[in-house]
């Protein structure tokens, strides 16, 4: 199977996929050549926001999807878009809990997937994050592996690691 239809397979398994929201974020992403250093560096989702605060828009940068490094990280700004395509028009604040659901979903598809092992998939994170000390990452993977398999509504789980925010924070 090749890796954009394991992409696709693992989208529609959680409920990551809906026309209308797949269609939206396909029309607003550009694809990246990954072994193109300074094309990596795009590697991310922007937004905007008007005057009162809502979400107007979004923008995703990633690779193409070629191997597994490629496909974690379309996983992952894949979630971070679909969680502002659920906020689209409405006032968002983004908080610590941002990398949350994005590295869950990722470790979840290293769970999945026979073929990845638990420690390639740490060695993937250490490689595709620049920011792997944040507390933003630090406090998401705790959040990730609190709600892991246990629900499937995006926009609930959000909801649900913006609260957890409070138990982490330090
Ligand atoms: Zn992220």
């Amino acid at each position: 199977m090749n890796y954009y239809k394991q992409f696709l397979d693992f989208l529609q398994r959680h409920k990551l996929y809906e026309r209308d929201s797949f269609v939206f974020i396909s029309n607003h992403t550009v694809n990246i050549n990954y072994n193109n250093q300074e094309e990596r560096d795009f590697i991310g989702c922007y937004y905007s926001k008007d005057e009162e605060d809502k979400i107007t828009n979004f923008k995703v940068w990633v690779p193409e999807i070629i191997d597994t490094t490629t496909l974690f990280i379309n996983i992952h700004e894949y979630v971070h878009a679909l969680i502002l395509y659920k906020y689209l028009n409405e006032k968002y604040e983004i908080g610590l809990e941002k990398e949350a659901l994005p590295l869950m979903y990722e470790k979840m598809y290293a769970i999945e997937e026979e073929n990845i092992s638990a420690k390639a998939y740490e060695k993937n994170l250490k490689e595709t994050i620049n920011e792997i000390n944040t507390e933003e990452y630090i406090i998401g993977k705790k959040i990730a592996e609190e709600l892991i398999y246990k629900h499937d509504d995006v926009k609930l789980l959000n909801e649900k690691a913006k609260e957890l925010v409070r138990k982490y924070k330090y």
